[in-house]
């Protein structure tokens, strides 16, 4: 069980850091282009003529913003904060991020520059005009989507596969959480394969990122499991080649990214307490202020302070289930008694209230008023199947994909 919970660990933050290279070397290719267009051809940069301007791009370094960086370059109080109350509808300030990407265009001649273009993402970026008649726009880029079809075979691991056939990273959290239910990641085989259809974001001939898994096949320990993407109109979700959800009743998890920090057990040393005692949930570590989500559809019954608790919140899903989320730093906005949750609402933020060392969320899981561990559970209700009014276009469009992933 230690064992387990170890490789859990490190599989998670071998996720994180694999993400974390590729957004780096998506970053990196992106400003050596960006270098290379200043250079050699364009004329236009962000939509502006900049043969008679000098361009200097940077990345935000820690404690600048928008203010320190046009001070020190000659733009006056005045027109920094004229040019802040413009920017007031348009962007935020002061969520101006260290390591992002933000552009100079300085007429050939001046001190001051003319421009300031901050990229929030990748899929934007704002221009602030600082001479004349200042304004503020932001710009979205022109989005492509584009089909793409992987497959693969495991010689050790899903990750370390999808890094010899150089596939993008995030799309093996994707796999996962559309799995998670089917197949334990940490028992896959040799020679287990796997099939992907998704759809690619690119700009500019870029790949960006990942807009959704349309279908994939998994096969391992000698069964194929499929996993079809369909919106019934309440957005995609993930069905076998029956029409069967792919989902329980139940989220895996409160948290969309997390780290497992201590499952349930009993009897676990106390790191507050400094004892030991049963730990009757399972601690889910992130950031402070991560959304917390109802785990499925349910009727608030708790919203209030505990000792030990701190700010917690408890829901009852039915006669049988109830699920409680504990040192929240704060509830979401409405989140009363009596009211009724749907799966994936968020319904507080993650925090260290009550007795906890550090922000992570508590999640307890009640069945029939005992507390259980939830991933030991074998009979949790199913998700609701393909309706009988969609069944037969679901069918279509399962028999398409299943055909493009076996290509
Ligand atoms: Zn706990």
């Amino acid at each position: 069980m230690i064992i387990r919970f170890f490789l859990v660990f490190f599989f998670v933050l071998s996720l994180f850091s694999c993400n974390q290279k590729s957004v780096e070397s998506v970053e990196k290719k992106e400003k050596e282009k960006e270098v290379e267009i200043v250079e050699k051809e364009s004329k236009f940069l962000y939509g502006i003529n900049v043969d008679s301007f000098k361009v200097e791009t940077n990345k935000i370094k820690w404690g600048q913003s928008f203010s320190t960086i046009l001070l020190k370059r000659g733009v006056s109080n005045l027109k920094i904060h004229n040019t802040s109350l413009k920017s007031k509808n348009v962007f935020n300030l002061k969520k101006i991020r260290k390591g992002k990407n933000y552009t100079l265009l300085t007429k050939i001649g001046n001190k001051a520059p003319g421009f300031f273009i901050y990229e929030p993402d990748v899929y934007s970026y704002i221009i602030y005009k600082l001479t004349d008649s200042i304004y503020v726009n932001k710009v979205n880029k022109e989005i492509t989507y584009h089909e793409k079809n992987i497959s693969g075979v495991i010689n050790s691991s899903l990750y370390m596969s999808f890094e010899e056939n150089n596939y993008p990273p995030i799309l093996v959290n994707m796999m996962v959480d559309v799995f998670a239910w089917q197949i334990d990641f940490f028992k896959i085989m040799l020679k287990d394969s796997y099939n992907v259809l998704y759809t690619e974001e690119q700009i500019d001939g870029k790949v960006v990122g990942i807009k959704n898994i349309k279908a994939a096949k998994f096969f391992h320990d000698n069964l194929n499991y499929y996993a079809i993407a369909y919106d019934q109109g309440f957005g995609d979700d993930y069905f076998d080649e029956n029409g069967n959800s792919l989902r329980k009743t139940f989220l895996r998890s409160p948290l969309k990214f997390y780290r497992i920090s201590s499952k349930f057990r009993k009897k676990r040393y106390h790191p507050v307490l400094k004892r030991y005692r049963d730990h009757l949930g399972t601690d889910y570590a992130a950031p402070r202020g991560t959304p917390i989500m109802s785990v499925a559809d349910g009727i608030i019954k708790e919203v209030r302070w505990g000792k030990n608790n701190g700010r917690f919140v408890k829901i009852s899903h039915n006669n049988i289930y109830s699920t409680q989320y504990l040192h929240m730093s704060k509830f979401e906005k409405g989140i009363k008694k009596g009211k009724k949750v749907l799966q994936g609402e968020v319904i507080g933020y993650v925090g260290s209230t009550g007795l906890a060392t550090g922000p992570h969320v508590c999640f307890r899981f009640w069945r029939n008023g005992n507390q259980v561990d939830p991933y030991k559970q074998n009979d949790l209700p199913e998700g609701e199947p393909i309706s009988p009014k969609h069944l037969n276009s679901f069918l279509y469009v399962k028999d398409k994909y299943i055909l493009s992933l076996s290509d």
